[in-house]
């Protein structure tokens, strides 16, 4: 289910801790690369020590700084979870539950014992569907297979209410493109796919496992040519469409909505639809596809979520085709890395309360609310100057802004897990679908009640943030508060160059060309004048296309629409950030300003702070990969795609038109 909150990056690894690094600068020179000429390319100048220092393992099909403290955070959780399934708890207790859920992740000898057996009933259930009028019913019922999704979250027109929203979904490979685009590369991933398919029918006891494979690229295919691409996703007018349950019965009457609601236990009177095209589409697919065929495909649904959670044998199937064939990894990461996932994933919170009582000084709370506050000073600064914008939307703005709700660390109230049953006598798959339905109760329990404003869409132990446009607040976990990104010991120059433009990222993506779309309150209301409006989009639009110039791999292109909120929100960070960081004390007098340090002055170290955030390397699958599928622009080009559109890095570097990397000022980016 997609959440539309807007992250600083897509994440493989959900992860935790933290390096203490003495540095008064914060920057490690073993970062740098000298031999190269900063003005010529800036990443690897910046970076190239830190790349070559830290070459890609079989594990990984991208690490970077981001993964690398992700590691040290899910090192130090690991550390905390096994100290308590070493021992024995009370059963009921949120100790039994950890230890027992992290045991059963661990135990892959009792799963190849077990082999399918867990996931028997389920496949049994939908073989004994006998006809389509069961499928209303069924559907709604179901955990584990679905043609669209559904979820309960703040709705766009009244922010302040929960409602039921649907959203596209049936297609494993989750992004259209991968279904329709006809070039060499993705034509090899779908036959690669296929395959994939048949042989996961053949292991789980299917008579006609090619012909099945067949079928399923075959329904997926019709789904995901109705569905949205990633760029029609990102329009918030387009994908909220709310009706009275009586008008989706008559958008999509092939489904009785009254008994899938009945089935999945819930009364309500209207919901938005996401995305009408595809919703019809599978609509008609129950209606006209044989009956058969639904079947194979909600079983391949079944045995895809199972995968990773029953035998190695099914698990290296399905690690083949994601991890190799489609990100280029040679390995799996480690079984203990994968338990505390799982631990993270069903008891995050809890695992989070732990991680920061241990790990989170309460001090980094202070300096970083400093930091935020001085970072909304600086945004609202740079509003009020905008030559662009009218005062009207210049004040609308500006409320905006000053409404922000800003969270840091964790939560002030912790979730309840005291439903949630882990019974190791269970199987492990039993358990995790306990805690799926745990997770959708959940869920649901919010459905026609005022949004919970202190509910938090991260656990603290993750490294990342994210800004919500439905209630205009931004977050920062305690796992991203940590070195390169934030340094207790490090002096201002570096954590404005580094967290500070992480928070002035998450702020722009309030102001960004889909949070623009939302007032003070969350709610999808227009608050520009027509002619601020024309004036923003004409600047966006030259953001897209300096993107859209960018050659990510031989002949592939960034996609500048795609990626446009990413590149507005990393702009916007790296200018709010900067003049934040030059209206502070430390920086006014003149000759702090010219003195350098490790040989940089504090505007150089500002830059090299914010660059090694993004170092890291990358597997050619998984250049491709993600520029189908992540709406943040790889590092290389958040450093060198974004660094040329900022006035004070010219500045701060001396860099001159001889400069691969020069755009002349008149052409470069200026939105906020
Ligand atoms: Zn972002």
């Amino acid at each position: 289910m997609r959440k539309f909150i807007f992250t600083l990056a897509a994440l493989a690894v959900m992860t935790t801790a933290c390096t203490t690094k003495q540095q008064t600068t914060g920057i490690d020179l073993a970062n740098l690369d000298t031999t190269v000429v900063p003005q010529n390319d800036f990443y690897q100048f910046a970076c190239g020590g830190w790349m070559a220092n830290n070459p890609l393992t079989p594990e990984y099909s991208r690490f970077g700084s981001f993964d690398k403290l992700g590691l040290n955070n899910l090192e130090q959780v690991n550390g905390l979870i096994q100290e308590i399934a070493e021992k024995n708890h009370p059963q009921g207790s949120i100790a039994q539950k950890i230890g027992d859920m992290y045991n059963m992740a661990m135990d892959t000898a009792r799963r190849d014992q077990e082999g399918i057996e867990p996931v028997r009933q389920t496949l049994e259930e939908i073989k004994n569907i006998s006809s389509r009028d069961e499928l209303s019913r069924v559907l709604g019922a179901a955990m584990d297979f679905q043609l669209w999704a559904m979820y309960v979250d703040a709705d766009a027109m009244n922010s302040s209410m929960n409602i039921m929203n649907e959203y596209q979904a049936g297609f494993s490979l989750g992004e259209k493109e991968y279904y329709i685009d006809e070039d060499e590369h993705t034509r090899s991933i779908r036959d690669a796919y296929v395959k994939y398919v048949e042989k996961m029918f053949s292991l789980f006891g299917f008579d006609n496992a090619a012909e099945k494979a067949q079928t399923i690229l075959r329904l997926e295919t019709r789904l995901a040519k109705a569905a949205y691409s990633n760029v029609e996703l990102r329009d918030p007018q387009a994908n909220y469409n709310k009706m009275s349950i009586a008008e989706l019965q008559e958008l999509v009457p092939q489904v009785d909505w009254k008994v899938y609601f009945e089935a999945l236990g819930v009364e309500l009177d209207s919901i938005s639809i996401g995305q009408i095209p595809h919703l019809q589409e599978a609509g008609k697919m129950l209606a006209e596809e044989p009956l058969e065929d639904l079947k194979t495909l909600f079983s391949w649904q079944v045995i895809e979520g199972a995968a990773s959670y029953l035998t190695t044998e099914i698990y290296m199937t399905s690690f083949d085709f994601y991890g190799k064939v489609l990100s280029g990894r040679e390995e799996p990461s480690p079984l203990w890395k994968r338990a505390v996932g799982i631990v993270n994933g069903t008891l995050g919170e809890a695992v989070g309360q732990m991680y920061v009582k241990k790990y989170f000084p309460e001090e980094n709370k202070a300096r970083m609310l400093a930091l935020v506050k001085n970072l909304q000073k600086a945004l609202g600064i740079r509003i009020e100057n905008l030559a662009w914008m009218s005062d009207e939307t210049k004040a609308k703005a500006l409320e905006k802004l000053n409404a922000i709700t800003i969270k840091i660390g964790y939560p002030d109230t912790w979730r309840d897990y005291t439903a949630l049953d882990i019974n190791p006598e269970d199987t492990y798959y039993a358990n995790l679908e306990r805690a799926a339905k745990f997770e959708q109760d959940y869920s649901l329990s919010f459905l026609g009640k005022p949004v919970d404003k202190t509910k938090w869409y991260m656990t603290p132990q993750t490294v990342n943030a994210y800004y919500n446009p439905s209630s205009n607040e931004i977050c920062f976990p305690a796992g991203i508060l940590q070195y390169p990104f934030f340094d207790m010991a490090a002096d201002d120059a570096f954590n404005y160059g580094a967290i500070g433009v992480v928070i002035g990222h998450e702020m722009t993506h309030g102001f960004d060309d889909q949070g623009c779309q939302f007032d003070k309150d969350g709610n999808m209301v227009n608050w520009w004048t027509a002619e601020d409006k024309a004036a923003f989009d004409a600047r966006t639009k030259v953001m897209e296309e300096a993107f859209n110039k960018i050659e990510v791999a031989p002949g592939v292109h960034a996609n500048g629409a795609f990626t446009l909120g990413e590149n507005i929100a990393d702009h916007g960070g790296l200018q709010v950030s900067y003049l934040a960081f030059t209206l502070n004390e430390e920086y006014k007098p003149e000759a702090e300003r010219l003195q350098t340090r490790d040989g940089f002055t504090p505007a150089q170290r500002f830059f090299l702070a914010y660059a090694n955030v993004w170092a890291g390397n990358i597997r050619p699958e998984e250049i491709l990969n993600r520029t189908k599928s992540d709406p943040h622009s790889l590092g290389r080009w958040r450093v060198n795609g974004a660094l040329p559109q900022i006035n004070a890095w010219y500045e701060a570097w001396n860099v001159t038109e001889e400069s691969p990397m020069y755009i002349k000022p008149e052409e470069r980016v200026s939105i906020w």
